[in-house]
């Protein structure tokens, strides 16, 4: 596919960087394989807006894929780092502003009564895993089917972001031993779960499900589904693992344990907590954190983890996000929901525009998507040109028609109207599209 408009900047680093880094990136969606044309690389952003190589500027819909729930460059969040920078970069020892950070998430998510910092949502839910098994010395693992849990061998299977995105059923690189022990299941389906407790008695450590998975695309848990989760667990032994990487401090002030208050024994957290900067936790119930080194058996470590520049910018950002600003997201998540549906109906696209608190994504498909294989099932061929029309037009989408599309503080009237503005010829774009 060709597109009329073209990033010359950002195609020479594109090209030097094929030559440097495997696919020109370091992390696999950025790389733009699922709506092809050249990745945009940016150099600078503020408030709601990304400037790339070219000199372009985009109303930014990915915030960092979540991270930038205060828009980019917020001045109090720089102020914090620029102090933090001043006193050194990183000590190897422990700090004040680690205290502040595990306290601050401490006093929002009840349920979690301790929690250990690590540097990516990847370890944090690693780690978890880790911990379940040794608390319980059981081997087992659920999962479901579309929710990704960052890149644990694991995990690996069957899991959604890039992994979806690519259509790769599993990974070349996990070993079946390392994956045998996880048991996939479909989402939003309490009775599989229940089966799979019948047929692995006593073998089952934990289940770990997105509190409400973003990676397949918004695919929220059904009611009750959360619930019946943590009351299996619980008469069967084993951890209820929630994983708020996404959507913890995003959705509301205690996550999506904020929005249906089912109370985990874990919980994993990373992007808005690190402010921008990679910081990321797990925690729970304390008789289960007390089984991690050095309070316990379990090993777990990290050189950067807790590092000083990250916990100020993870903690001035919390500290920043009070009531007021989760209303101003969730009311500029609900023009946009209404704008998207409203553009793509007018030019007769079937579509769902699923939502989680603020979080949200456009489902091509006539029908709600509830699991991943509806989500799958969607006509993603209309997302390219829907896509690349809106990124013409001076708005970043999510390169993927799996992800959930996100907003800030900083999405204000005028980069709503530059939405607006863009909507009809990308919605017109999508309707043209074939197969
Ligand atoms: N868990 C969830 C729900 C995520 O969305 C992600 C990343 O997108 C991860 C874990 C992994 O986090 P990281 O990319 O920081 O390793």
């Amino acid at each position: 596919m060709t597109h009329s408009y073209d990033a010359p900047v950002s195609q020479t680093l594109f090209d030097r960087a094929a030559v440097v880094t495997p696919g020109g990136v370091n992390s696999p969606v950025r790389a733009f394989r699922a709506v092809g044309g050249t990745p945009r690389f940016m150099v600078s952003g503020t408030g709601p807006y990304l400037t790339d190589a070219d000199g372009r500027e985009y109303v930014d819909l990915v915030c960092s894929w979540g991270p930038m729930i205060l828009g980019h460059s917020h001045p109090q969040v720089l102020a914090a780092v620029q102090d933090a920078v001043a006193r050194g970069l990183s000590f190897g020892t422990p700090g004040a502003g680690e205290v502040e950070l595990a306290e601050e998430i401490v006093d929002r998510i009840e349920p979690v009564e301790q929690v250990r910092l690590v540097s990516s949502g990847t370890e944090a839910t690693m780690s978890a895993i880790r911990l379940a098994r040794g608390f319980t010395g059981r081997p087992k693992v659920i999962k479901f089917a579309g929710c990704y849990h960052g890149h644990v061998d694991a995990l690996l299977a069957a899991a959604g972001s890039g992994v979806a995105t690519f259509g790769l059923p599993d990974t070349p690189g996990v070993t079946g031993a390392q994956a045998g022990d996880t048991i996939v299941l479909p989402y939003n389906d309490i009775e599989a779960v229940r089966a799979a407790f019948a047929a692995h008695e006593g073998q089952i450590a934990c289940v770990i499900t997105e509190a409400s998975p973003g990676n397949m695309g918004v695919v929220p848990p059904l009611p009750g589904f959360n619930q019946g989760l943590k009351d299996l667990c619980s008469a069967n032994g084993a951890l209820y693992i929630s994983d708020e990487v996404m959507t913890g401090f995003r959705v509301s002030k205690a996550g999506w344990y904020g929005i249906d208050g089912v109370r985990p024994d874990l919980m994993t957290f990373g992007k808005v907590m690190g402010g921008g900067f990679p910081a990321a936790a797990f925690g729970g119930r304390a008789d289960v954190m007390a089984h991690l080194a050095p309070a316990g058996p379990v090993y777990q470590a990290g050189t950067l983890s807790g590092n000083p520049i990250a916990t100020a910018a993870g903690v001035t950002q919390l500290r920043l996000l009070d009531d007021a600003a989760y209303e101003q997201v969730d009311a500029v998540s609900a023009e946009l929901r209404g704008l998207v549906s409203e553009a793509l109906t007018k030019e007769g696209v079937a579509h769902r525009v699923q939502v989680a608190g603020n979080m949200f994504s456009v489902f091509f498909s006539d029908q709600d998507v509830t699991d991943y294989e509806k989500a799958k099932a969607q006509e993603s061929f209309r997302f390219t040109p829907f896509f690349h029309s809106m990124l013409s037009q001076g708005v970043y989408l999510p390169p993927s028609a799996f992800e959930s599309w996100f907003v800030s503080t900083a999405h204000d009237t005028q980069a709503v109207e530059r939405i607006a503005a863009a909507l009809p010829a990308a919605a017109r774009a999508a309707a043209e599209a074939t197969a």
